[in-house]
């Protein structure tokens, strides 16, 4: 539903001359090189005072809507109540894991469709690997590429269907 108010605000807006016309084969090519009409939710978890607040400023100025929290526990509730297009999630956190809060939100049937990035300083081999089974959908390595990290954000919080 969200897709098709999308799609008429880009019609509405291309501009006279513009090379591009919002057909079906080049729809999805549009969307990553036009605003949005509603914000994206994105849902930090990290205990980390830096990287929350960088986080945040750099979604917030990107133009998410941003929740935060640094607990696990607590995510499981925010996620519930406002359903964010994205959750960043941390590994090390002080109650629970962020593997355990992954894991729980995906057995959630409010939560479960909710991507999940995992954002973490962890770097051994096999991590990864646990971390995807836990129930994250994706893994960023701190320190990351800021826009590495902006397009895998925007990739995950596009949603066309
Ligand atoms: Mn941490």
């Amino acid at each position: 539903m969200r897709g098709i108010i999308w799609k008429a605000r880009l019609l509405r807006d291309s501009a006279p001359g513009c090379c591009c016309s919002a057909t079906d084969e080049n729809w999805s090519m549009l969307s990553d090189s036009s605003q949005p009409s509603l914000p994206k939710a994105v849902l930090i978890v990290e205990d980390n005072e830096l990287n929350l607040k960088l986080l945040n400023d750099i979604l917030e100025y990107h133009g998410y809507t941003v929740f935060t929290t640094r607990l696990g526990e607590p995510a499981l509730e925010i996620a519930r109540q406002h359903r964010p297009d994205l959750i960043l999630m941390d590994i090390q956190l002080p109650d629970i894991s962020g593997m355990e809060a992954a894991r729980r939100l995906k057995e959630d049937d409010q939560t479960r469709t909710i991507p999940i990035i995992a954002v973490t300083a962890f770097a051994m081999s096999g991590d990864e690997a646990q971390i995807l089974a836990s129930g994250c959908d994706a893994y960023v390595s701190k320190p990351f590429n800021l826009v590495e990290f902006l397009k895998l954000v925007e990739r995950w919080t596009t949603n066309l269907t």
